[in-house]
């Protein structure tokens, strides 16, 4: 299932809102690094990793955070699956801090796809609903948490390893029912794309290369994935979801 292009609008005017919250114009990114940490130090979430290059699952990601926070934290279900992103959120009294993880031993690529995926629940999934959540007039403390894996297709395939949960009062952990649907995934994913890489920089860029190498989308893919800072695989699918060079070479 695709996403509808109306969703798509939304989520670039997301993206375009994040940029414009850090200072940084989207519209006129050219081709290049897309600043993803400076975009996400608009928002109070930061980006760590375990340490000694501990491999990222969401249970060691909870203790990591457990110790760090001195608090006690159920772990997801599900919670032993090697993941590449982890983001956790945490709400109290109306502020928000939260903390992205990304596992090290994955290619510094990916560990940028994986934040942004993260950013993307963050802006797109977790503040609606405290928004919602506040309108109803709850205002216990919260925590959020959703883990991604990118086993399957690279970082255009992936799923939800650990669900997406909400826990309601830290003492009691009531969870409440938040549904991580492949859809949630998908926008996720697209998120991540059109912020590292803005559809007009990779046309234009594209098309400086493809006048000097010719149409060869993996030769274009390859020469793009170095310049936009993201992997071989994530170019090639943005390529193809953009229209761009979709020749079977
Ligand atoms: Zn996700």
């Amino acid at each position: 299932m695709r996403l509808s292009e109306g969703k798509i609008r939304e989520i670039i005017s997301v993206v375009r809102r994040a940029c414009l919250d850090a200072g940084v114009d989207y519209d006129t990114l050219t081709s290049g690094v897309v600043p993803l940490f400076e975009i996400m130090g608009a928002f109070p979430l930061r980006v760590a990793e375990l340490p000694d290059r501990k491999p990222l699952t969401a249970q060691s990601a909870i203790k990591f955070l457990g110790h760090e926070t001195g608090q006690e934290l159920p772990t997801p279900s599900n919670g032993d699956r090697p993941l590449s992103g982890f983001i956790y959120v945490f709400e109290y009294e109306g502020f928000l801090n939260g903390c992205i993880l990304t596992d090290a031993n994955d290619p510094v690529t990916r560990r940028r796809f994986s934040a942004a995926h993260e950013l993307a629940h963050y802006l797109l999934h977790f503040l609606p609903y405290l928004e919602e959540l506040r309108r109803e007039g709850m205002s216990e403390a919260l925590i959020l948490t959703e883990g991604v894996t990118f086993e399957n297709g690279g970082e255009a395939g992936g799923e939800p390893a650990a669900e997406m949960t909400a826990i309601q009062g830290v003492d009691s952990f009531q969870r409440l029912t938040l549904k991580t649907t492949p859809a949630m995934e998908r926008e996720a994913n697209r998120f991540a794309a059109e912020l590292l890489m803005p559809a007009h920089a990779c046309e234009a860029k594209a098309q400086q290369y493809v006048k000097r190498f010719g149409t060869g989308r993996k030769v274009v893919a390859r020469k793009l994935a170095t310049d936009f800072f993201v992997s071989s695989e994530a170019m090639k699918w943005r390529l193809k979801e953009l229209g761009l060079y979709t020749a079977q070479d």
